[in-house]
């Protein structure tokens, strides 16, 4: 819906990095209470951007400000291989909101010397540089070549090495001057185990040594990044204002207070709120959630979206949903393991408005919170998939060579460019929706009996009830699929991935281990074995290059059907052999030969292996009286200049 096909979402891709924009859809017919909403967050989640910075490391706000003044003021030679590869590092900084990389955790090398940077830092006027009361110019100079390319200091931003003191060697800015042990000692006792609704203690505060004594400086209104605090309630105050529902404001309301106070009762209480609002329209995260950047799993980094839902999609799941009873009743398992009534779970599918924080510019694709253990058991959990993001996604893989190189057939290539990502989103929906809603088990079955095969097993009784229900007409006369050839899409990208391209992330000599890629395997190998005789699906080699091409789309269906039958029987009688036949039979093994050839062609590829996205800007109309009346999306195209547009507009500390 109001997708624009011609967008461009490509920017540019720089060493191992790749960076896109994405489409805001269907945003221009949201209210204007809703595009009020929306903007008054997304400056929420635009103005906490300095603390992720500090939080990734103390010296990334000062090593910032430094490129941001060489960007705005170096005024020398920019022609020289030396500049260019400091606009890379520097493009590199600005993706992982610090020195270190994202993924990796490694101090990230600059492919220029640490004199070349002395001469950008002199090339400049001394008043544009972060100096420090009486610092010299010269005593500035070392201090930032020393962070950035002395290989002893700071190596890792998170150090979880078996026998390393985690919290001295990590060069994350949770702790300061300060071991493992004495963090440890710091907070032993000030949970009770026995409490049924404890806080998440440690999870916004930063422990460091001064003077000898142990220290704890919560983030809040007043306290640790007080200033940067402050803008973010200024704005959800704006919010609280603009949102039409109660329950909504009174989440807000808490949100503020929690950022007033750090108090993690309050913060509970947030949630409690927030997971229980289940259905508004435009929605949001906002405060210290994750926890993976802090070696000891306590402390949360700074994020924030915010998001809307895609009617599109939602209209999808809703009908899907609706019509759960006719897609138990038709689909092939026996009757016995049949659900008598079955409900469909209508999966919230979101556009992302906003990336901040610690979500920019790497985003999440999907979202399950809060994380709080007990508030998940006793209250529930939230659980979006982003359209938005996997469009994007999904439409630039399409032009990446990736599609041609393994696909034989121009016209198969054509295809699945005009409807692979409509079947892509309607294959999870039918996954997610009804797949694993279906189905039961049979009187006495012991739920577990499956073990360690459960989680394959499942996922491909998710999937093949999706394939299956795929090719029906059932889904062009509920107007899901525009034409029966928008199917065929699905089952060609299908087993191309399940029977070649999945294997390109397994390392040589390795097997199949994760869940979804060992489904995958066992279907595709499954259906090719047992349709072999009747060359259903072919596997083929062209210029010693191979190819799969499926001959046979109906009969294919059949045999999906047919292992769709067989893994509920197994399922609902509880078959702990057949189960594990089946996956280690098909879904385990790589064959090495065919394994180096798809590395080898993937690798010739050059695609990045990481990719962030450049926020849309959203721009308020106000009318003579000052009142906003409108809210414009614009798509800015240059990944550089977003970074300093907002060091120029939301740097507070
Ligand atoms: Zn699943």
């Amino acid at each position: 819906m109001e997708r624009n096909n011609d967008f461009k979402y490509f920017v540019e891709q720089f060493e191992d990095i790749r960076v896109l924009r994405y489409q805001l859809p269907g945003f221009e017919s949201l209210t204007l209470q809703q595009k009020k909403l929306i903007y008054y967050l997304s400056q929420a989640a635009l103005s906490g951007r300095d603390i992720i910075w500090d939080q990734n490391f103390r010296y990334n706000m000062l090593i910032r400000k430094t490129l941001e003044a060489i960007l705005d003021h170096f005024s020398g030679d920019k022609e020289p291989a030396e500049y260019k590869a400091f606009l890379v590092y520097a493009k590199k900084v600005f993706f992982a909101n610090g020195i270190h990389h994202h993924y990796s955790n490694d101090k990230l090398k600059p492919g220029f010397t640490g004199s070349y940077f002395a001469t950008l830092i002199e090339g400049i006027d001394r008043n544009c540089l972060p100096l420090a009361a009486g610092q010299t110019v010269e005593e500035f100079i070392s201090l930032l070549t020393g962070v950035m390319y002395d290989e002893k200091l700071f190596g890792r931003k998170v150090e979880q090495r078996a026998g390393a003191d985690m919290v001295a060697e990590s060069a994350v800015n949770f702790y300061e001057n300060v071991n493992q042990k004495e963090v440890e000692d710091f907070y032993a006792g000030k949970t009770d185990p026995q409490d049924p609704h404890t806080v998440s203690i440690g999870l916004n505060s930063k422990v460091s040594k001064k003077e000898g004594k142990i220290i704890e400086e919560v983030y809040r209104s007043g306290g640790l990044y007080g200033p940067v605090i402050d803008q973010i309630i200024i704005w959800l105050e704006k919010a609280i204002i603009a949102s039409d529902s109660e329950m909504q404001r009174k989440e807000i309301g808490l949100l503020i207070d929690f950022y007033r106070t750090g108090n993690l009762k309050v913060w509970n209480d947030y949630n409690v709120l927030w997971v229980q609002d289940n259905e508004p329209e435009v929605d949001y995260n906002n405060g210290f959630i994750e926890t993976y950047s802090d070696p000891l799993g306590m402390k949360a980094t700074w994020e924030s979206i915010v998001n809307y839902t895609d009617i599109e999609a939602s209209r999808r799941t809703k009908i899907i949903a609706a019509n759960s009873q006719w897609f138990e009743d038709n689909s092939p398992t026996q009757p016995q393991y049949k659900k008598e009534k079955v409900t469909g779970v209508a999966a919230k599918v979101i556009n992302i408005a906003i990336l901040g924080g610690d979500c920019y510019p790497v985003s999440p694709l999907g979202i399950n919170l809060p994380n709080a253990n007990w508030i998940r058991k006793e209250i529930g959990s939230k659980s979006v998939s982003l359209a938005n993001i996997t469009n994007a996604y999904d439409i630039t893989s399409q032009g990446n060579g990736f599609l041609e190189e393994f696909t034989a057939d121009q016209s198969e290539v054509d295809r699945i460019k005009k409807y692979g990502p409509l079947a892509e989103a309607l294959h999870t929906d039918l996954h997610e929706c009804v797949g694993h809603a279906s189905g039961k088990l049979a009187e006495g079955t012991d739920p577990n009996a499956l073990k360690n095969y459960a989680s394959p097993l499942e996922e491909a009784r998710a999937d093949l009830f999706a394939l299956y229900f795929m090719m029906d007409k059932k889904l062009l006369d509920l107007g899901l699929l525009p034409r029966e050839d928008a199917a065929k899409a699905s089952y060609d990208t299908y087993l191309r991935n399940g029977l070649l391209t999945q294997i390109v992330r397994i390392k040589p000599g390795k097997d199949i281990e994760e869940a979804h890629m060992r489904d995958r395997s066992a279907i595709s190998h499954w259906v090719y074995e047992k349709g072999r005789e009747e060359n259903v699906v072919e596997l083929f080699r062209k210029d010693n290059k191979r190819y799969v091409k499926i001959n046979d789309y109906f009969r294919l269906r059949n045999l999906f059907g047919d292992l769709l039958k067989e893994i509920q029987r197994i399922k609902s009688e509880g078959d702990y052999e057949a189960g594990k036949n089946l996956i280690e039979n098909y879904g385990v093994k790589v064959d090495p030969e065919l394994h180096a050839e798809i590395l080898e062609r993937y690798k010739k590829l050059n695609l990045a292996p990481f990719t962030g996205f450049i926020n849309p800007n959203l721009i308020p109309v106000y009318n003579q009286k000052g009142d906003i009346t409108d809210v414009k999306v614009e798509y800015p195209n240059d990944f550089l200049s977003q970074m300093m547009d907002y060091g120029r507009k939301y740097s507070f500390l």
